[in-house]
C-alpha cells in the first residue's frame, strides 16, 4: 500500500469513480478490485474477498459528490477523520521512503478511503473545488480534475465534448 505522488492519488481517487458510471459496472468481483489495484501500481500481495469489495464500492460511492460541487470539503473532511491517521514516512519491503496517512493494518477500502481523501483534499487545496468536475454530456456521468485552472473544462473527455457538439448542431438542424 503505497503513496508516491500527489497525481498518482488523483489519478486513483479519479479512476475509482469512474469505475461505476453509465457504463456497466467495472468492480463486479474481488478479483476486478485486485485487477484494479495493480493497474494503478499497488504492489502484490493483494489480498482481497467480497466483503472488501462492497466496502471499496462504498467509500467510492462517498467520493463520487466531491465532484459535483456539493459539499466536497465536508465529504472529504469526513472520510479524513474517519480513515486518516497521522502522516508517516516508511521504507517498508525495501521500497523507497514514502508517506503513509492509513493504519498499517488499514484494510483495503480504508487505504482506499484514507489516501484518495488526502489526494483530492490536496487538489482541492490547490485549486479549489471548481476544478473537479462532471462530465456534462447528457448520457456520460465520468468525473475529472482540471489542473489548467484558465481553461475551464466542461467534458471529461475530447470524445464526449465533440459527440456533445455534434448533437447539439443535429439538434438545431432539425
Ligand atoms: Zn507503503
Ligand atoms: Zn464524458
Amino acid at each position: 500500500m503505497e503513496i508516491q505522488s500527489p497525481d498518482r492519488l488523483i489519478r486513483l481517487a479519479v479512476d475509482l469513480v469512474n469505475t461505476r458510471t453509465r457504463e456497466p459496472e467495472q468492480l463486479t468481483s474481488p478479483a476486478a478490485l485486485r485487477a484494479f489495484l495493480l493497474e494503478h501500481g499497488e504492489p502484490e500481495p493483494i489480498e482481497l474477498n467480497e466483503d472488501d469489495l462492497i466496502a471499496v464500492r462504498a467509500v467510492r460511492e462517498r467520493l463520487r459528490p466531491v465532484f459535483d460541487g456539493e459539499d466536497g470539503a465536508k465529504v472529504l473532511n469526513g472520510l479524513l477523520a474517519e480513515y486518516a491517521v497521522r502522516p508517516y514516512l516508511s521504507d517498508h519491503d525495501g521500497a523507497p521512503w514514502h508517506l503513509h496517512v492509513a493504519e498499517p493494518d488499514a484494510s483495503w477500502a480504508e487505504w482506499l478511503a484514507a489516501t484518495t481523501a488526502l489526494g483530492l483534499a490536496t487538489f482541492a487545496a490547490g485549486h479549489g473545488f471548481e476544478a473537479l468536475g462532471v462530465c456534462a454530456a447528457v448520457d456520460c456521468e465520468r468525473v475529472f480534475v482540471n489542473p489548467a485552472e484558465r481553461r475551464p473544462r466542461r467534458f471529461c473527455t475530447p470524445r464526449c465534448s465533440s459527440r456533445t457538439r455534434v448533437a447539439s448542431y443535429r439538434a438545431r438542424q432539425s
